[in-house]
């Protein structure tokens, strides 16, 4: 049984989810101690919960440990199903981490899956559905898998209530990702969206970073939406390129003026608009999975966060597979994923 220990280098969720993903794509079990060691709250959340759950049923597992608040936990799968599917956090917790610990399995699995989950949709610190629809599945896509989705009901903290669907068609194994130029940038563009909230908070938002990036009235939306369970904003700034699309995303909070959180967001677009990269940080953290499933590829990133090394490091107990950090060849750092040798 592989021996994972949740406090390594970042110490957070990621360790988890991608060794659930992992042994479910391997059929190797492990046992993982000091889950989430270095967060506030350590052990399972209910969101991890809900992630060990669908692990679970998607890979008929065996388990121990899987309970609110556990720093332990043994997972064995037994035999890989797709199909149907519906998970639900039942709180705001992110549903697209439960995604993202599925998604790798179901890639590859012996037929299609469709995926119905429920709770947040646009949680700090975790993919809010529009960077996976525009940002992370179309590069899955480019791989060999056709991946869907589609939002039905946007979930926001502390309400949550989102729901977000997913159609999985596999491939037979997954192509090379070469991503090292976004190439010419087509457009820039920002959406403040509000839920129950006064559109003027969105309005102030996309002043500022229409100033701050110089962009057109066109190329600032206000969505209002009606349909969530409880009060929401967020603000994204899509930099649309020819060969990607990254998504940036600043959430509104209760105390923090909407001028400060449209500028976060920006600065996080104009680091990315400073270098000729074509991934930025959260991308490196997600992108790191399929390559190491393929086994071989490589991207050109604006920097490797701890959570991304951390996450290279679960990779490697479970894959036979390096990754190589070029930081000779600017802009920015190339990170390359190659098959071990033969012992
Ligand atoms: P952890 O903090 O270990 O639970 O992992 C958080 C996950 O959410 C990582 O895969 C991050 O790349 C991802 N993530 C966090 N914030 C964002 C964001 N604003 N946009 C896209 N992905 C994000």
């Amino acid at each position: 049984m592989i021996a994972i220990d949740g406090s390594q280098g970042e110490g957070g969720g990621q360790v988890l989810r991608s060794a659930l993903a992992l042994s479910l794509v391997t059929g190797k079990p492990f046992k993982i101690t000091n889950i989430r060691a270095r967060r506030k709250r350590p052990g399972l959340m209910r969101q991890h919960l809900t992630a060990v759950r669908a692990a679970t049923e998607v890979g008929q597992a065996r388990v121990t440990g899987a309970l609110l608040g556990s720093r332990e936990l043994t997972f064995e799968p037994e035999n890989l199903r797709p199909g149907e599917s519906q998970f639900a956090v039942g709180t705001a917790g992110s549903a697209s981490l439960v995604l993202q610990t599925v998604l790798p399995a179901l890639l590859c699995a012996s037929g299609p899956s469709v995926l119905r989950l429920e709770g947040g949709t646009h949680n700090p610190w975790a993919p809010p559905f529009d960077f996976l629809a525009k940002t992370f599945l179309p590069l899955i896509n480019r791989i060999g898998p056709t991946v869907d989705a589609t939002l039905v009901r946007p979930g926001f903290y502390p309400a949550g209530g989102g729901e977000f669907r997913v159609t999985i068609t596999p491939a037979v194994r997954l192509a090379p990702l070469e991503l090292l130029e976004r190439g010419r940038i087509k457009r820039i563009s920002a959406t403040a969206k509000v839920a129950h909230l006064p559109r003027t908070i969105a309005e102030r938002e996309l002043r500022v970073i229409g100033r701050k990036l110089g962009l057109s009235d066109r190329d600032l939306v206000v969505e209002e939406i009606a349909d969530s369970r409880g009060p929401g904003n967020i603000v994204t700034i899509e930099v649309e390129c020819e060969h990607v699309t990254e998504v940036f995303t600043g959430f509104g909070e209760r105390q923090v003026a909407a001028e400060n959180v449209a500028k976060k967001v920006a600065e996080d677009a104009r680091r990315f608009l400073s270098k000729d990269v074509a991934v930025g940080e959260y991308l490196t953290d997600q992108l790191l999975m399929p390559l190491g499933l393929a086994g071989v590829g490589a991207f050109r990133t604006l920097g490797l966060s701890r959570h991304a090394q951390t996450n290279m490091e679960v990779i490697k107990s479970f894959l036979d597979i390096r990754f190589e950090i070029d930081r000779d060849c600017p802009p920015g750092v190339v990170v390359r994923a190659s098959p071990l040798p033969p012992a």
